[in-house]
Parts: C-alpha cells; structure tokens; sequence
C-alpha cells in the first residue's frame, strides 16, 4: 500500500511535495499504474493532480488553445472550444483506448507517458504545440517537439509538472486527418499513425500542409522534404506517392510484437495516400 496525497491546489500540492521529493506525481494513472503492477517502478508515495481545478479545461489565448493538463480525453472530446479549432486532435481522441481508459486518461498523462504511439503526441506536433511547465516559482514554455526527447523521456524536471498544453488554432486549414493502424479496429496502440493538416485553396492546390508520423521513431516524425513536395501541388496520386518516398526516408521505425520494421516503412507513406479519400 502506497500513501496518495490528493491535492486540491497548486499551492497544496507544492507544500507536500516539498516534505516529500520522492513522491510521484500523476493524473488519471492509466500509464503509471500498469508501470507500478509490472514492477517497472516503485515510487514511495505518490500525489494525484486530478482534483487540481487549475489543471483542468480549456479556454481561448488568442491563437491558442491552451489546455490543462489533467483534462481527460472524454472531457476534451465534447469542449466546444477544442472540438471547433482543433478538429485534428478531436479525431485522434475519438480512436484513443476505449471509453474507460478515455475518461481516466488526461492529455498531460500521454505527453508525459512520451510514447511514440502516443495518439495525442502527432496532432500536438502537427499544431505546433506547446507545453507550461511549472515548478513553485517559476514556469516555462517548450514547443512539444522540444520537450519530448525520446521512448518515455521528456525534459521535465525534479519537482516540475505539466501544467498546461497550447495548442495553436488550426482554422486556417481546411483538412484535417488523423488515421492510425493498429492490429485491431478498437482499443488497439498504433503501428503507425499520421496527422495531417492541410490548407487548400479554392483552386484545391496545397498551400500549406503540416504532417506528423508516431510509432515510426524514437518521438514523433515529420518531413519537411514531403511537406515542400506538396505545397503549389493538387492533391492526386501521383503527388502523394512522391511525398510518401520522402516520408518512407524520413521513418526510422523499430521492429517490434506489433509489426516489423519494413511494413512500418511502407505504411507511413501509404498513410498519406488516404488523403485522397479526404480531399
Ligand atoms: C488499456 C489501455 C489502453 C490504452 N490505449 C491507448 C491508446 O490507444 N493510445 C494512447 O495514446 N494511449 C493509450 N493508453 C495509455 C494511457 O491511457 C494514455 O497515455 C493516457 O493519456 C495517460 O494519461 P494518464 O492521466 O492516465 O497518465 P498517468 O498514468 O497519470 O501518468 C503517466 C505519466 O505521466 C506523468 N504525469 C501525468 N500527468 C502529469 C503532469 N501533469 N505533470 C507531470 N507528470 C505527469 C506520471 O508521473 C506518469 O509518469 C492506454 C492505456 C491502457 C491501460
């Protein structure tokens, strides 16, 4: 039996976590839980964020939207806000665990957890998102990208949480896609996953396009080359097949129980080819 300390404040959680360093943080538990049943840690105690009401909700910043980190995936899939300005990671919610794990899991617990199978982590990237970090005196912003650093790694320090995620608007793309394939159609981790977001003029030439793989690398991927190879284009078959040589180069997926190496490769770039379908 471990002792939980259920802060109802930032200010109460400070106050304990100083007498006691060693204590683990977390929100909904779906990720540290498992960890701790496997013996993968072993944390003395632990302090739960989920009754903090400054980590929860989302509200408008200017071209943001900016998000506490212990809003659950359920609660985010019927914001109003979220689902009007950020459609792309609305999408990957929707196909995140199963409705349970959904209304235990917060969007700060996936960051955090920093797998690339993250389902929020591409759409994060594809947003250009960014992540509050808070210690007791102090806070600090890092792009997403900037804060992931590898399988379960992220560049959070000793007594700093994940406050908040700032998800910059989309509205100025017309396409937004998240598709992921995993070994089932439900309650299934990715082998690869995309978002995409696309604008497209009224002519349907790209004009500005942002794409972002999981599970094909250490974090998430993106490629600037297949990008560039789109932009001034119309989305045909053609275009897309020459994007997805680059996105193929770019992958440095891993062979694991889910899928080999080879078939990660080739269904990034297959993965872009959906976007036919949506176009
Ligand atoms: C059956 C099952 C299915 C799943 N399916 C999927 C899936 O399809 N896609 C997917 O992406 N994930 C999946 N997951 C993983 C998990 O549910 C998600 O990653 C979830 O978003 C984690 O959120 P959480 O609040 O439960 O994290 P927690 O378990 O509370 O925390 C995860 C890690 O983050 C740290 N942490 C959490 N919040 C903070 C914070 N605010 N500040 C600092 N550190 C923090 C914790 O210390 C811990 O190390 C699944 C899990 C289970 C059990």
């Amino acid at each position: 039996m471990k002792n939980v300390f259920l802060p109802h404040s930032l200010a109460d959680l400070w106050r304990h976590w100083e007498n006691e360093p060693a204590a683990a943080v977390y929100a909904g538990g779906t990720d540290l839980f498992v960890k701790m049943r496997s013996g993968a840690i072993n944390p003395p105690s632990l302090i739960c964020l989920e009754r903090i009401e400054e980590l929860k909700g989302a509200e408008e910043k200017g071209d943001f939207i900016r998000i506490g980190s212990c809003a659950t995936h359920a609660h985010l899939l019927e914001n109003s806000l979220v689902r009007k300005h950020l459609p792309v990671l609305v999408q990957a919610i929707k196909v995140l665990g199963s409705p349970a794990v959904r209304n235990m899991g917060t969007i700060g617990g996936n960051l955090c957890a920093a797998s690339p199978a993250g389902d929020t982590l591409p759409p994060l990237y594809a947003l250009d998102a960014e992540v509050e970090l808070r210690r007791q005196d102090d806070s600090r912003r890092l792009a997403v990208k900037d804060f992931l650093v590898g399988p379960g790694q992220t560049l959070i320090g000793q007594g700093e949480i994940l406050a908040a995620v700032w998800a910059r608007k989309a509205d100025g793309y017309n396409l937004h896609h998240y598709e992921k394939v995993g070994q089932r159609k439900a309650l299934a981790i990715s082998v690869v996953s995309l978002a995409s977001l696309v604008r497209l003029s009224s002519a349907g030439v790209v004009e500005n396009v942002r794409l972002a793989w999981g599970s094909v690398g250490p974090t998430i991927v993106m490629c600037p080359e297949a990008e560039k190879a789109l932009i001034g284009k119309r989305l045909t078959l053609e275009t897309l097949r020459k994007a997805a040589v680059y996105a193929r180069q770019a992958v440095s997926p891993i062979s694991d129980l889910r899928a080999d190496a080879g078939y990660r490769r080739t269904l990034a770039g297959n993965l872009l080819l959906r976007l036919l379908a949506c176009s």
